[in-house]
């Protein structure tokens, strides 16, 4: 095959061309090429990966192929025998653009280099997205004689970036934020809604270590913990709270995954972490509303009970004396009776209130019944607990009421006895204020 006989040529910027012929610096000199001159270039034209291809420069109906290499004949689905002679219109249709083809011919027609991107049409009639790089090609004096173009079907390329922008947008349209980091944990992407959470542009975050902007308050966010579940090989999910710069306390549900082993032999970390700060407020209103009584606002008898079984289970461990007192307003029924059961209900507020008042930080009241509250006293012994018992019914005596009636409690109050059962230690402590109602109420009895 003889490649299209050209006088002497020159790059458009000056530069003479490489010397192939014998004796230049790529002929014989040049280690193993048994080829040299003009066999030289067809062998390259012919193997060369890209397609290429040299057309004339006759603009009168043309330019029109002079030359196609196989990687370009593969490319169009045409022999070069169908393609010498004719105009590279034949490649054109309905999906090109006319704008890119007559920016092509204007910058070729004024001898300037052109590269550009529109979409071909194969002899089968598919298309194509063609980027082509076109020189012209000059004679001793400076005149066009030819275009050559270097052309590369970038249809799957472009639809790899067209997927991956579109990835990048949804991802950027979505509300939850996400990152991608790197093995050590370093961002390397990051979508808007991560930014807003953060409360920084996006390409500051890039860049840094995911940890490294961990919130100052971040609670269960623990690194060495999240890195050995991920070493492992399982994803890492668990709940992180921290503060806003606003001061409220926001909750996010973190989930990190490991890219590693799928398509990415770097290992690359996937984390997602939507706001579940309205979930967990509700769900902490829910739990308060099933521990705490409505009325007084102490531990309902459910998980005080809980709470009393606990204390005694770690009582027992240790071996701390711990105290129980039972107490009964007297004469409840009166108050409901003569001033409503609304002011009833606001005298259980207040004596629960002076209860409260007359606790040291670790003891913690229970209403157990209607008017009934179970208080206990960790590392507390009897000798303590009277003296504290005695001191609650004094104030709770000695608070006015809503009502004009001054309102007493009765009081059992007891020590723990080691391996006693919890119902059997209330119920002694229960006998005790029984005995305090009989003895005349407003009085402490204490069970030895
Ligand atoms: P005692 O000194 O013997 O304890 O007399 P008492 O009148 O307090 O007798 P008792 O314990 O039998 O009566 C308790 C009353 O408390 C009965 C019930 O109507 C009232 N009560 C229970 N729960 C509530 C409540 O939530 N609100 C109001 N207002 N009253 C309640
Ligand atoms: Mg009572
Ligand atoms: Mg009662």
């Amino acid at each position: 095959m003889q490649l299209l006989v050209l006088p002497r040529i020159r790059y458009a910027d000056g530069r003479a061309p490489p010397n192939l012929g014998a004796g230049g610096v790529m002929g014989r000199e040049a280690a193993g090429l048994n080829l040299h001159g003009e066999a030289m270039l067809d062998a390259v034209f012919e193997h060369l990966y890209n397609a290429m291809v040299i057309t004339d420069a006759d603009f009168d109906g043309g330019p029109f192929f002079q030359r196609c290499n196989p990687a370009f004949c593969a490319m169009t689905g045409y022999t070069e025998e169908e393609l010498i002679g004719q105009s590279p219109r034949i490649l054109q249709g309905p999906e090109t653009d006319r704008k890119v083809i007559d920016e092509l011919e204007r910058k070729i027609r004024a001898g300037e280099f052109f590269e550009g991107s529109t979409i071909n049409y194969r002899k089968d009639g598919l298309s194509y997205v063609v980027q082509w790089n076109i020189s012209p090609v000059r004679d001793a004096d400076g005149a066009i004689v030819a275009y050559v173009s270097i052309q590369q079907d970038i249809t799957a390329r472009l639809a790899a970036e067209r997927e991956r922008s579109l990835l990048a947008e949804a991802l950027n349209a979505a509300t939850d934020p996400v990152i991608v980091m790197d093995k050590n944990f370093i961002i390397v992407f990051a979508n808007n809604a991560f930014g807003r959470e953060v409360g920084r542009p996006v390409d500051d975050i890039l860049g840094h270590s995911a940890f490294e902007l961990r919130p100052r308050t971040a609670e269960g966010l623990a690194e060495p913990q999240i890195r050995r579940v991920l070493a492992e090989g399982s994803p890492y999910h668990g709940v992180v709270s921290f503060e806003a710069p606003t001061g409220k306390r926001l909750h996010v549900d973190l989930s990190i995954s490991s890219l590693i082993g799928y398509h990415d032999p770097n290992g690359h970390y996937v984390a997602i972490a939507p706001n579940i700060t309205h979930m967990v407020e509700q769900q902490m209103v829910l739990q308060e509303m099933a521990n705490i009584d409505a009325l007084t606002g102490l531990l309902n008898r459910r998980s005080g009970q809980i709470a009393l079984e606990i204390e005694l289970q770690k009582a027992a461990e240790s071996g701390a004396p711990i105290s129980v007192a039972m107490g009964d307003i007297d004469h409840f029924k009166r108050i409901n009776d003569r001033l409503g059961h609304a002011v009833g209900d606001d005298v259980l507020r207040s004596v629960a209130g002076s209860l409260r008042d007359g606790l040291r930080r670790n003891d913690v009241a229970i209403r157990w019944g209607g008017e009934e509250f179970l208080v206990f006293l960790p590392n507390t012994p009897l000798d303590d607990a009277v003296p504290l018992t005695e001191r609650i019914r004094n104030h709770v005596a000695t608070t006015p009421q809503i009502a004009s009636d001054s309102v007493t409690m009765s009081f059992g109050v007891g020590q723990w006895r080691p391996g006693e059962s919890v119902a059997a230690f209330v119920e002694r402590i229960d006998a005790a204020m029984y005995e305090a109602k009989s003895g005349g109420r407003d009085r402490v009895v204490s069970s030895p």
